[in-house]
């Protein structure tokens, strides 16, 4: 969706849509959307500095990282923008270290589409887990802990790694 900068109302553009993204455009491979993101957007011309300014909601199903299950991952995160010509983008050697990351528009036009998919890419964890506690796979039976279908881990564990541990310290 590109909004032609010179037709921007002084008052700024109010928008409300949902955004159709593939999980391929997700920096999270194991993404999968629930639902479209929404995302609700003003965006207003103040000088040649383009301010965004909007909230995204989405529903999305990630892959916890440590136990492999599928979880739900909301996503509510409002934003606040400036973009700059691209004419200044030469001078960033002059900008200020608070203006590091600056982003740019070019040609007039600013890609609606991409600014809500790089906002929603950079709500997203690092590594996913489907809650902080997570205690992810067995290692002894491989079944994940957290469903307790494991009855081993917490009895056995312990003494399971320590055994194999202790003999090679002994040695060295
Ligand atoms: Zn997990
Ligand atoms: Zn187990």
């Amino acid at each position: 969706m590109i909004i032609d900068i010179d037709r921007l109302p002084e008052e700024g553009l109010c928008l409300a849509r949902d955004f159709e993204f593939l999980s391929l455009d997700l920096v999270e491979e194991n993404a999968v959307f629930l639902e479209p993101a929404h995302a609700e957007v003003t965006v207003r011309l103040v000088g040649e500095e383009i301010i965004v300014r909007g909230e995204i909601t989405a529903r999305l199903s990630f892959v916890c990282s440590r136990c492999l299950t599928p979880f739900e991952f909301p996503v509510a995160s409002r934003f606040d923008l400036v973009y700059l010509p691209e004419e200044l983008d030469g001078f960033s050697d002059e900008l200020s270290d608070d203006k590091m990351d600056q982003m740019f528009y070019s040609g007039r036009q600013l890609d609606l589409r991409a600014v809500v998919l790089e906002q929603l890419n950079l709500t997203f964890p690092a590594k996913p887990l489907c809650a902080p506690e997570c205690e992810g796979i067995c290692a002894v039976c491989g079944e994940v802990v957290r469903e307790s279908k494991c009855s081993c881990l917490v009895k056995e564990s312990n003494t399971v790694w320590n055994k194999l541990k202790i003999p090679m310290r002994d040695k060295g």
